[in-house]
């Protein structure tokens, strides 16, 4: 489970980790009121469970309240990543002379935990990664003596050279171990944690995972989840009742089985591109179900091909057609679709399509190379 911000950030205060000053608002006026009770310049951040929200502009400094209620304006509504901004943090802005990457994880090769370090963190974090992956430092901790003392001093002092804020670090980090190990968390991330010019240390991001697995032994963690978030065309798939994961690639999918969904997604990754979603649209067949599934993958911008792989059981391959029938009847398809369709009423369907002008296989491997090509 993903916290949003304004919980992390409650977490780390409470292992000790100094964070901003700051209050959740779902509304332009409780906006307003925060920051004038905050006083002076604020930060206004929208509240989603995803990173990256201010190249995406929605994150804004703001010198009073007036402008933290402008800025607001423009957050409050806006989709982040799929998601929906129904709240933002008002935080007391701080003057940043350096910004810093921590990560705490469980790695799962050493099976513990690790962090994650870089001397230049903050919104460029993955470039530097990828550019400069010797900037990134990786720390293993033994989980039978948790985090010791030369440890923390010695990660410290890789990110800082001055004496004083390493000293700040080292406990910054001491707090992250304790809190992954009291709250079963799979990730604590700051980035960043940055200094003043005064020499003042403060986390001003926070993101924090909970094992779903340990939830039954955090009471008030779980009360959280019942408003935990869904993007917008997740919803759509809970109330039709799919499967429906967002992913990033552009290849959207619609598969029949959960488990022909994951070869259908690892196929597509053996031909060189990655899958737009996990779709499974369940063993009884309707059509209504691909009609919804088709809204669902068609209204992702980042959706170039469409590929529907069909392994008719209970599922009718025909009932599959009449769907894809049902869509176009209303509504277009603006990329290439694909269709694979074998087994139940196999020829029944693709019968249909052919009716639509739109042919298919009987093979996976050819449909899914041919979808994958579609977007190369
Ligand atoms: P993210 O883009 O989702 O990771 O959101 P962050 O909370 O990390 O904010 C993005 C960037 O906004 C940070 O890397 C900072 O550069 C900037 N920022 C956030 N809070 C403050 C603040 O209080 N003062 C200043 N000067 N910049 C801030
Ligand atoms: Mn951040």
């Amino acid at each position: 489970m993903k916290l949003y911000e304004h919980q992390a950030r409650k977490l780390l205060s409470s292992y000790g980790i100094p964070v901003p000053a700051g209050e959740a608002a779902g509304t332009i006026q409780e906006v307003q009121a925060a920051a004038r009770r905050l006083s002076g310049r604020v930060v206004v951040k929208a509240q989603v469970p995803t990173g990256g929200r201010g190249k995406a502009g929605g994150i804004k400094l703001a010198k009073d309240a007036e402008e933290a209620e402008r800025v607001a304006k423009d957050i409050l509504g806006m989709e982040i990543k799929g998601y929906r901004v129904n709240e933002v943090l008002v935080t007391r802005a701080v003057d940043i002379a350096r910004e810093y990457y921590i990560g705490l994880l469980i790695e799962r090769e050493f099976k513990g935990p690790m962090f994650i370090t870089c001397r230049e963190g903050g919104m460029d974090i993955e470039e530097v990664a990828s550019k400069s992956p010797e900037k990134i430092r990786k720390w293993m901790v033994d989980p039978r003596y948790g985090i010791l003392p030369f440890q923390s001093r010695s990660m410290a002092d890789h990110l800082s050279s001055d004496p004083g804020i390493a000293r700040q670090i080292a406990r910054v980090l001491e707090g992250m171990y304790r809190l992954m190990i009291e709250e079963d968390t799979s990730l604590v991330e700051i980035n960043p944690l940055i200094h003043t010019p005064a020499g003042e240390i403060w986390a001003i991001d926070a993101k924090i995972t909970i094992d779903d697995n340990a939830l039954y032994r955090h009471k008030e963690l779980r009360a959280l989840r019942e408003k935990e978030d869904l993007t917008i065309t997740e919803k759509m798939a809970r109330e039709k009742d799919l499967s429906y994961v967002k992913l990033d690639g552009r290849v959207g999918c619609i598969v029949n089985g959960a488990g022909l969904a994951m070869a259908t997604m690892d196929l597509i990754k053996h031909y060189g591109a990655e899958p737009a979603n996990f779709l499974d649209i369940g063993g009884s067949s309707s059509p209504e179900k691909v009609v919804t599934a088709l809204e669902i993958i068609c209204s992702d911008n980042a959706v170039r091909c469409v590929l529907i792989n069909i392994f008719g059981g209970i599922t009718r391959c025909d009932d599959v057609a009449i769907g894809v029938r049902e869509y176009l009847a209303s509504r277009k398809i603006e990329v290439p679709i694909v269709i694979r369709l074998t087994g139940t009423n196999e020829k029944e369907g693709i019968e249909i399509l052919r009716g639509l002008g739109l042919p298919a296989t009987n093979s996976m491997s050819e449909a899914v190379e041919k979808a994958v090509e579609c977007v190369s």
